[in-house]
């Protein structure tokens, strides 16, 4: 199953540029509000895999906003891939890896224009996104992927002359500028993927790949991080976790390169799809 945020409202994608109101086919039993289903989501699953649902109607993607635009809690994981952590200096870390949030005024939906923060460096980072479907505290790896409402794509977008800076690294002011959270372009259930656990995930600048990872590299996979990070705090309904990056950003690069004004930025993960970022200058 794959839901998405059209326009502001909550959306079954039933084909590749189709989808249905999920309010109107409800009869008004489950809310517009794209947020709201995570907080009955069994009960919507249920609804969902049995409703008779009408032809769905044409969107165009540029009307797709986050699937899940009002996270309480959003999670993002660092140093997460290997060649990802060689690359940025840093040790790769055991027990927790180290966690930041993107505070949620950088949420976006897949299609969008980002203002470059000016005398920044910008940089990209590709990430499988996990949005937390029933609330998940204390939970094992074995149970982990149950409490998984389903999995998106996401950029986390990173300015790092602000989150390299200072006596300690400011990650998450770093990585919350406007629009520095694009997610989508739908939520994918994961009975949708053959393998949840080993999925291909990239980006390509102007049509230049510049990274190329699978999720089953990740250091601390998705159930490992749900058990290790519920045994700290509860994940809610409707929370975010971004994954971490593969290897490939513009830090690690020799010389270094960082976005600008006009690039157009690419980012998939397979058996989900795409996100499309176009870049401007001008913010302060
Ligand atoms: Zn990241």
């Amino acid at each position: 199953m794959r839901i998405a945020n059209l326009s502001g409202r909550l959306v079954l994608v039933t084909g590749e540029n189709t989808a249905v109101d999920v309010e109107r086919a409800s009869g008004g039993v489950f809310s517009a509000d794209p947020q709201a289903v995570y907080g009955r989501w069994r009960e919507f699953r249920a609804w969902a895999s049995g409703a008779a649902l009408p032809e769905g109607e044409v969107f165009a993607a540029a009307d797709l906003g986050a699937p899940a635009p009002a996270p309480r809690q959003v999670l993002a994981v660092g140093l997460n891939y290997r060649d990802h952590a060689a690359e940025s200096g840093f040790a790769v870390p055991e027990g927790l890896p180290p966690v930041f949030t993107k505070f949620v005024t950088s949420l976006t939906g897949p299609v969008t224009t980002v203002a470059l923060p000016a005398g920044g460096n910008t940089d990209w980072e590709v990430e499988l996104v996990a949005v937390i479907g029933t609330e998940a505290y204390r939970v094992t790896e074995e149970a982990a992927w149950s409490h998984v409402a389903g999995l998106t794509v996401g950029q986390d977008l990173s300015e790092r002359v602000g989150q390299l800076a200072g006596p300690a690294p400011q990650f998450s002011l770093g990585k919350s500028h406007p629009g520095f959270a694009p997610t989508g372009p739908w939520l994918v259930t994961p009975d949708e993927f053959d393998d949840p656990d080993d999925l291909e995930l990239g980006c390509a600048i102007n049509g230049e790949e510049v990274q190329k990872g699978r999720t089953r590299d990740l250091v601390f996979s998705l159930p490992v991080l749900i058990s290790r990070l519920s045994a700290v705090l509860p994940l809610l309904p409707g929370d975010l976790l971004f994954t971490g990056t593969p290897a490939g950003v513009g830090l690690g690069r020799t010389p270094q390169r960082w976005l600008a004004p006009g690039d157009e930025l690419v980012s998939y993960v397979g058996g989900i799809g795409e996100l499309r970022q176009t870049f401007t200058g001008g913010a302060r």
